[in-house]
């Protein structure tokens, strides 16, 4: 089984939104939020868990900072959405000490990935997995999604420092730049924000971002630009522009860019919303999108998977072959039928994201 690097779970959101403890098995968590309202707010039972990472040998994940601004929350009891940059801030700070006290308590489990040789320090354990080993810790890479909590640029020290490697400015439209449902472009403030993130190495996540300050951000932005979880808007019909057009997937493999697909039903099928018939979308629409980047590129070096589950969507609202964390390596065996070589599947699983992160931590 090769290795996946998933390049996008909203983990200390969740944990602090709902009570949930990842070192559990996904059952196990199921089994606490059974007669809970988690499962309806959340579109669909728990996916993730450590005991599937281990079944999925998911070796790095993408870990986010995330919380919504409280015009896109309707739950009054979610405490984490905010109204204003220093409750944005608070909210941030939480979930960081929500990762630091996972690596404290769980080291066997969870690990910090920080530079080039944490990262490695991680894959070699799983490149040497011996069955004598009872699990391997999982990498977390800190990606800060959505920058409303950085009031100033000069507060971008303050998380580097605490280890965020890669940050979306964006979620919704924002002081610095258009975003998901609220078009517009790089503002003064979102040019002053991404010139300093050039200067402290961080790696810019477009997912959100509006394509007019994504472009402007490719003019100016020297460093790593990668899409951590976003889809081709040439597979939907809808026109939203959550989703990447064919010019900035283009720019972003010109800029060795790579894309996680989110095997998200409503992402896969713009038509499908939850509760809807979960089988009724198969793996074979992740195997489309995966294509679409490829026969893009002419090579299968710039895609990868950035599942976003469990970040407001849950089993129910994922393909009708997946059923938790682990069931992302079914893609393996459909991406070789499909004519990709055992090359291309380790690439696409995990490789690119490896290769990725090689470049850009130091
Ligand atoms: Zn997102």
């Amino acid at each position: 089984m090769t290795i996946i690097i998933d390049s996008h779970e909203d983990l200390a959101c969740n944990m602090l939104r709902y009570n949930r403890d990842y070192t559990l098995p996904v059952a196990e968590t199921r089994q606490r939020e059974v007669g809970t309202s988690i499962p309806t707010l959340n579109f669909g039972e728990a996916l993730l868990g450590w005991p599937e990472y281990q079944a999925g040998r998911v070796a790095v994940i993408f870990a986010t900072l995330f919380a919504p601004p409280k015009r896109y929350e309707k739950d009054p009891l979610f405490s984490q959405a905010y109204l204003t940059a220093d409750q944005a801030r608070d909210t941030y700070r939480r979930q960081l000490d929500t990762y630091k006290q996972l690596f404290d308590q769980h080291p066997d489990k969870f690990r910090l990935i920080d530079d080039r040789s944490s990262l490695m320090q991680v894959i070699d354990r799983w490149n040497n997995y011996t069955m004598a080993e009872s699990g391997l810790p999982v990498g977390l890479v800190l990606l800060m999604e959505g920058a409303e909590c950085i009031r100033t640029p000069d507060e971008l020290e303050y998380w580097r420092e605490n280890g965020v490697r890669l940050l979306g400015p964006a979620w919704a439209g924002n002081q610095y730049c258009g975003g998901t449902k609220e078009p517009g472009p790089l503002t003064t403030a979102g040019k002053l924000l991404l010139a300093r993130m050039d200067e402290l190495g961080f790696t810019l996540d477009i997912s959100h971002m509006d394509e007019q300050s994504v472009f402007q951000a490719f003019d100016q932005y020297q460093g790593p630009i990668i899409a951590s979880h976003a889809n081709a808007r040439a597979l939907l019909r809808g026109d939203s522009n959550r989703f990447l057009s064919d010019s900035v997937i283009r720019e972003l493999i010109a800029r060795k860019g790579v894309i996680g697909i989110v095997p998200y039903n409503h992402f896969l099928v713009w038509e499908w919303t939850y509760p809807g018939d979960k089988t009724a979308v198969t793996l074979d629409t992740v195997i489309a999108q995966i294509d679409y980047i490829c026969q893009l590129a002419g090579d299968a070096l710039h895609v990868g998977i950035g599942s976003d589950f469990d970040g407001g969507f849950g089993m129910q609202s994922t393909p009708k072959e997946i059923d938790t964390v682990a069931d992302l390596q079914k893609l393996a065996p459909l991406l070789l039928s499909k004519g990709f070589t055992i090359r291309d599947v380790e690439n696409i699983m995990g490789g690119n994201w490896f290769h990725q992160l090689e470049r850009s931590l130091s």
